[in-house]
């Protein structure tokens, strides 16, 4: 079992080191991290500069580029073996609904699946690293699950586990994304020359919220996995544009 772990919040990140510590007794672990904290980046790909890989005292390897960088060199390049398995994180702070589309949490973990290995994104709910021994045994355990029942074909889930110390005893549910409300405004101020710069604003309060959702598994103090897709495409749209655009039927 060859398992490859990335994240976005840098290979320095408190929750990468307990990533890989937990899952060490699982397989071979390659650790390729960005050099740099890499939150937000989606699936960013540096395609204007050429990348570098250094090897850190400990053994992970790090890329001067985002989280999909570390995972697309380490797949196309840099690793001798295929991985069986592709890791993400843990993330300093929670992954869900909207919130996906912009993680270079999950977009790590997404190159892998695009690259048709199985990849899961871990996440801690709250920022600051608290509990994070115990969401590394939840990360351990959802992986030895895994690794056990060997589901086949590629796949891509989402883990959010609460900051509690117990989160390794807590429910876990398979759970959809929830949705957020649009961001809060940037907030604008002056550099020192005088001109306008902007901070992008906070993220908007979750909208849907509802049972069966992350936000709502997690507010409820249970694990919440969900498996995701790839696909934008909106089906359910497909005929509805084809007639009002008075377009052929592509199928
Ligand atoms: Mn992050």
């Amino acid at each position: 079992m060859r398992i490859l772990i990335a994240n976005d919040d840098g290979y320095l990140a408190p929750g990468l080191a307990a990533l890989v510590d937990a899952c060490s007794d699982l397989g071979e672990i390659d650790v390729i991290a960005p050099e740099q904290n890499a939150s937000g980046t989606s699936n960013a790909l540096t395609l204007n500069r050429p990348l570098s890989v250094f090897r850190a005292a400990n053994g992970y390897r790090y890329v001067n580029g985002t989280p999909s960088d570390c995972v697309h060199v380490a797949l196309t390049g840099l690793l001798e073996r295929r991985p069986d398995l592709v890791l993400s994180g843990i993330n300093n702070g929670a992954n869900m609904g909207d919130d996906t589309l912009y993680s270079g949490t999950v977009a790590a973990a997404m190159e892998g699946y695009l690259f048709g290995i199985p990849a899961i994104a871990f996440s801690q709910v709250r920022k600051g690293w608290a509990d994070l021994e115990a969401a590394a045994r939840v990360a351990r355990a959802i992986v030895g699950q895994v690794l056990a029942q060997r589901p086949s074909g590629a796949w891509l889930l989402n883990v959010n586990i609460p900051n509690r110390a117990d989160a390794d005893h807590l429910p876990r549910r398979v759970t959809r994304l929830g949705r957020r409300h649009a961001s809060e405004p940037v907030i604008c101020a002056r550099n020192p020359s005088g001109e306008p710069i902007y901070w992008i604003g906070a993220a908007g309060d979750a909208r849907e919220a509802g049972e069966g959702t992350d936000f709502h598994a997690t507010a409820n103090g249970m694990v919440s996995i969900t498996p995701l897709q790839v696909d934008l495409t909106d089906h359910q749209a497909l005929s509805g544009w084809t007639a009002q655009l008075g377009c052929g039927d592509a199928r």
